[in-house]
């Protein structure tokens, strides 16, 4: 796929302010339910309104969602608010009744990123569709299977089409639900410069506190729209209760969040700066998460230490580290000085927390 310049058309068709917010419920619950939000949120940026109809649940026993029914609602809020609407739609028939009731525009969920057998036959169910089709990233951290996706459809002669980035999953617990991994779609946006890209900061964060920031930081980059779950009562919602934020706080939200209006050179230089600091901000995080693994380990052998009365500070073993650190500085064009001071403030640190564990 090259990059084609009417990828992104069908958003400066819709002639909406900047950016696109797209918000509601992760799941359609009731006709109530889907109603109020709609209501609640017409008045505030979002101008699309979202609710999961089929859910994908990792595992099964969980509100699996309302089926066909809820497209109802979604029609009836759209009626009633003026509001385009969006679900998410994981095979033929669900892509078939969603165009039965008027969905505008059609995402793709995580889990069936990652099938290109899936996609195919969503792809080929919207052949030649004018809809908009939102694609979110795989589950899985690979940028060839997402944009493989975004072929498929383009193929299809789909042309009105974006991705969402909602994170990654990993093994490991981190604070996030699912991992940024920023450097993705930045490179995704380097490639293909004119593909609508939005941020879903619901599912990266899993939580409330941290959706501000993670949409702070799409603007930054100049993502061209956000995705958040939005309920009246978050601690209540069927499913995802975690991350959702009220009609109300997304009204605030959008207003404290700053977004970028200069244009040209300006633009150019801020994206720039923008891309370079967030990547600091990743391998800053990164930074910590690893000191924080290396401080465990270290009280693992405080403990072994102090089970065998063994002293703390071990001289010979220290200035191999260091010998060790020196050599490899060099060769990443870091001073032996630099070295020294943090490895020094990182030792001082593990002597600290093992000196702890022998006064308990
Ligand atoms: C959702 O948007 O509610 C959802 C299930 O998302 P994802 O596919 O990103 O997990
Ligand atoms: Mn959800």
């Amino acid at each position: 796929m090259e990059n084609k310049k009417e990828l992104g058309n069908w958003l400066n068709n819709m002639e909406l302010a900047h950016p696109l917010v797209i918000a509601g419920p992760c799941s359609a619950e009731t006709e109530d339910q889907v109603l109020k939000i709609a209501h609640q949120l017409k008045d505030t940026d979002a101008t699309v309104l979202r609710a999961g109809i089929w859910k994908p649940r990792t595992r099964p026993g969980n509100f699996e969602g309302v089926g066909a029914l809820g497209l109802k609602w979604l029609q009836k809020a759209k009626e009633e608010t003026g509001m385009m609407t969006t679900t998410e739609v994981a095979n033929a028939n669900h892509v078939d009744l969603a165009l039965k009731h008027d969905i505008d525009i059609l995402w793709i969920g995580a889990r069936t990123t990652v099938s290109p057998f899936i996609v195919q036959e969503i792809a080929d169910a919207l052949k030649g569709t004018d809809k908009t089709v939102l694609i979110k990233n795989p589950v899985n951290p690979d940028l060839a299977l997402w944009l493989g996706a975004v072929e498929r459809f383009y193929e299809a002669d789909v042309k009105n089409l974006g991705v969402i980035h909602r994170g990654f999953s990993t093994y490991e617990k981190t604070r996030y639900r699912n991992n940024p991994e920023w450097q993705i779609p930045i490179d995704l946006q380097h490639r293909f410069p004119d593909l609508p890209l939005i941020l879903d900061p619901s599912h990266i964060a899993g939580r409330r506190d941290i959706i501000f920031d993670l949409c702070q930081t799409a603007l930054d980059l100049n993502y061209d729209g956000l995705m958040v779950e939005t309920h009246f009562d978050p601690d209540n919602a069927w499913s995802d209760a975690k991350q959702q934020i009220t009609p109300e706080t997304l009204d605030q939200m959008t207003v404290d969040l700053r977004i970028r209006v200069e244009e040209g050179d300006a633009v150019e230089f801020q994206n720039k700066l923008a891309t370079a600091r967030t990547k600091i901000d990743v391998v800053d995080h990164q930074l910590i998460e690893i000191m924080g693994k290396r401080m465990k380990i270290s009280d693992e052998i405080g403990a072994l230490k102090k089970k065998n009365n063994v002293a703390i500070l071990q001289t010979k073993r220290w200035n191999e580290i260091l010998g060790k650190m020196i050599l490899q500085g060099e060769e990443q064009q870091l001073s032996e000085e630099f070295i020294l001071k943090v490895f020094k403030a990182i030792h001082q640190e593990s002597i600290s927390h093992q000196e702890m564990m022998y006064k308990k």
